[in-house]
C-alpha cells in the first residue's frame, strides 16, 4: 500500500516531517514545503498511487474522497475559491510520483494572461 522509497508515503507513514491541515482514513492534507499561492495544500491520498493514469475501479473511494476534503476545506476556511490541479507525467509537470493534487487559494493563477 505504502513505497518506502516515495517522500509522500514516508510522509503519510510520519518519518518525514509535514504540517498537516486536515486528514481521514483515505487522504492527508499537508501544507506545501514550497507554496506557489498563500494557500497551497497538497491533498495526498493514504495509498501509493503514482498517478491517475494507473487507477483502478479499486481506488474509486480516493476519487470522492479526494473531492470531499476540499470542499470541508473550503466550507471550513470559508474561502471564495479554490483551484484543485493535479499534474500528470513528467511532461505535464509531475515531480512526484504518488498521485496528489494541488489546492491552491488566495492567488488568481490566470493573472498572467494564461487561461483554460
Ligand atoms: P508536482 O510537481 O509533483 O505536481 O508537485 C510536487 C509538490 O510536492 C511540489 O509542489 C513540492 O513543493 C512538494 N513537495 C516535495 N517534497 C515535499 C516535502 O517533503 N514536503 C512537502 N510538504 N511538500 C513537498
Ligand atoms: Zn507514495
Amino acid at each position: 500500500m505504502l513505497d518506502s522509497t516515495c517522500i509522500f508515503c514516508k510522509i503519510i507513514q510520519g518519518s518525514v516531517p509535514s504540517v498537516v491541515v486536515k486528514e481521514n482514513e483515505y487522504v492527508t492534507v499537508i501544507k506545501n514545503i514550497d507554496p506557489k499561492a498563500p494557500i497551497h495544500y497538497l491533498i495526498i491520498p493514504k495509498k501509493h498511487l503514482v498517478d491517475i493514469a494507473s487507477l483502478t475501479e479499486a481506488d474509486q473511494q480516493f476519487g470522492w474522497q479526494i473531492l470531499k476534503i476540499a470542499r470541508d476545506i473550503s466550507t471550513e476556511q470559508n474561502l471564495s475559491g479554490f483551484n484543485l490541479v493535479s499534474n500528470n507525467g513528467a511532461v505535464a509537470g509531475q515531480s512526484v510520483f504518488h498521485l496528489h493534487f494541488h489546492f491552491i487559494s488566495g492567488k488568481n493563477l490566470y493573472s498572467g494572461g494564461f487561461t483554460l
